[in-house]
C-alpha cells in the first residue's frame, strides 16, 4: 500500500460508543452463549463421570446429560435422538458421512456427487476418495451461487451412491434447494448428505420434510462450544449404514468410538434448544440489520455488488464486492473490525476465494469482497460503525485508484491497451 493510502486511512474519524474491535465474523465461529456455559459447568466439575460407565451413579448422571442433549439436537432438526452421532465437529461429521458411505456401499457403486463451493472438509474428503478409486463429480454453481437440481439429476448414474450438497454456504450465505435435491435422491435410491453447519439454528431445517439422510452440524457455529459436533444418520426409510472411521470401544452405535465429550455435548444440546426457541426472532432481527447495512452500502457507493442470491439467503450473511479498491488496503483500513475477505491465505500468497471464483468473479473483484457475518451479540450501533467505516474507507481508497478515475471518466477498461512498465 502507498504512503498516501496509509495517511488517508489514518485520518478516518474516530467513533465513540462501541467497543472495539467489533466481531462480525460469525460464519467462522460464534461466541459461547453465557447460558450455554452455565449448562456446561456442572459437567466439568461435579458430574465428571464417563457416560459409558454403566455400573455407577457417576456414569448414569453423565449419560443423562448426553441423552438430554441428544433430544435437544434431534428436536431442532426433526430427527429422533437415536439418530444423533456425536463427533468432534463438522469436519469430522463430513468425513464420517462421506467416507463412511463410500466404504460401506462400495459394492453398490463408486460414484459421488458434490459441488465446487462446498467447505474444504467435504472437498478434501472427496479428493481422498478419488485417490482410492472413487469417481467424484464436482458440480458447478450458477452465477447466484445456487446449485441446479437439474444438474444433480443429470449427474446421477447407476453407480452413484452419495450426493453431498451443503445446506447453506459459509461465504456467500446462499441456501440451496435442499428439499428438491433430497426428493430426487430418494426417488433414485441415492443417499443424500448435507453439510448444514451454517443453516442449523439460523433457518428451519427438518430432515424429514427435507428428505435428508445424513446431516452435519457443529457446536461453535451455533453459540456452543468448539470441538463438538454431530452427524444425523437416518434410521428408517432408508436405514443408513456407515463404516466407522475411528475404531475402538464401539460408542455411538458403532459408528464413532471414543469417550464422549460430555460437557461439550451438553453445551451443544443447550445451544440447539436456545436456537430452537429464538431462531425466528433472531432471524428477523439479523436480517433487518443485514438489509439495513446492505442498503447503506448500495446507497453510498457505486460499483458495489451483492454476491449470492438474496431470495435464498441466510439471515445473518452479507457478502459484498467493493470494486476498484484493493482488497488488502481495504482490510487494513478496517482493522478494528473482524470480517473475512474474499482472499484465502494459502502459503505465502493471497489466493482469491474459490467460492467467489465459482460464481464467475474475476480475481480482483474476489479480492475486493467482504463477508459480513452478523451474530446474536451484534448491535445496531456496531452495524452503523461498521458500515460508516467501510464506506469511508472505500471512498478514500477510490480517490487514489487510477482505475476508478478512468471508469468515472467513461473510459472502457476492456478497451484500454495497457503498456508494460
Ligand atoms: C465451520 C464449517 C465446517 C467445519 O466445522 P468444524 O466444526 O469447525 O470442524 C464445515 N462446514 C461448514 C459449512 C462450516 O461453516
Amino acid at each position: 500500500m502507498s504512503t498516501a493510502a496509509v495517511e488517508l486511512l489514518e485520518s478516518t474519524p474516530v467513533h465513540t460508543g462501541v467497543q472495539l474491535p467489533i466481531y462480525m465474523d460469525n460464519h467462522a465461529t460464534t461466541a459461547l452463549d453465557p447460558r450455554v456455559l452455565e449448562a456446561m459447568l456442572p459437567y466439568m466439575t461435579k458430574i465428571y463421570g464417563n457416560s459409558a460407565s454403566r455400573n455407577h451413579q457417576f456414569g448414569w448422571e453423565a449419560e443423562q446429560g448426553v441423552d438430554k442433549a441428544r433430544e435437544q439436537i434431534a428436536k431442532l432438526i426433526g430427527a429422533t435422538s437415536k439418530e444423533i452421532i456425536f463427533t468432534s465437529g463438522a469436519t469430522e461429521s463430513n468425513n464420517l458421512a462421506i467416507k463412511g458411505v463410500a466404504e460401506m456401499y462400495r459394492e453398490k457403486g463408486n460414484h459421488i456427487i458434490t459441488q465446487v463451493t462446498e467447505h474444504k472438509a467435504t472437498l478434501d474428503a472427496c479428493k481422498r476418495l478419488e485417490k482410492n478409486g472413487y469417481n467424484v463429480t464436482y458440480l458447478p454453481v450458477q452465477a447466484d451461487g445456487l446449485v441446479s437440481v437439474d444438474d444433480v439429476a443429470k449427474a446421477i448414474t447407476d453407480r452413484t451412491i452419495l450426493v453431498s450438497i451443503m445446506y447453506a454456504n459459509n461465504e456467500i450465505g446462499t441456501v440451496n434447494p435442499i428439499q428438491a435435491i433430497g426428493k430426487l435422491c430418494h426417488e433414485k435410491g441415492v443417499l443424500f448428505h448435507t453439510d448444514a453447519v451454517q443453516a442449523v439454528g439460523k433457518i428451519p431445517v427438518n430432515v424429514l420434510t427435507d428428505n435428508i439422510d445424513m446431516l452435519s452440524l457443529s457446536g461453535h457455529k451455533v453459540y456452543g462450544p468448539k470441538g463438538v459436533g454431530a452427524l444425523y444418520v437416518r434410521r428408517r426409510n432408508p436405514r443408513v449404514q456407515l463404516s466407522a472411521q475411528i475404531d475402538g470401544g464401539g460408542h455411538e452405535r458403532g459408528m464413532r468410538s471414543g469417550t464422549l465429550n460430555v460437557p461439550g455435548i451438553v453445551g451443544l444440546g443447550e445451544a440447539c434448544e436456545l436456537a430452537m426457541n429464538e431462531m425466528e426472532s433472531e432471524a428477523k432481527r439479523l436480517s433487518g440489520l443485514r438489509d439495513y447495512m446492505k442498503d447503506k452500502f448500495l446507497n453510498a457507493l457505486d460499483y458495489t455488488y451483492v454476491n449470492g442470491n438474496m431470495d435464498h439467503h441466510l439471515p445473518n450473511n452479507l457478502n459484498i464486492s467493493f470494486v476498484y479498491v484493493e482488497g488488502e488496503s481495504l482490510l487494513m483500513g478496517i482493522n478494528d473490525i473482524a470480517v473475512s475477505s474474499g482472499s484465502a491465505c494459502t502459503s505465502a500468497t493471497l489466493e482469491p476465494s474459490y467460492v467467489l471464483k465459482a460464481l464467475g468473479l474475476g480475481d480482483d473483484v474476489a479480492h475486493s469482497s467482504i463477508r459480513f457475518g452478523l451474530g446474536r451479540f451484534n448491535t445496531r450501533e456496531e452495524v452503523d460503525y461498521v458500515s460508516d467505516k467501510l464506506i469511508d474507507t472505500v471512498l478514500k481508497l477510490r480517490e487514489l485508484s487510477p482505475l476508478y478515475e478512468m471508469v468515472k471518466e467513461g473510459i472502457d477498461l476492456e478497451k484500454v491497451e495497457w503498456t508494460a512498465h
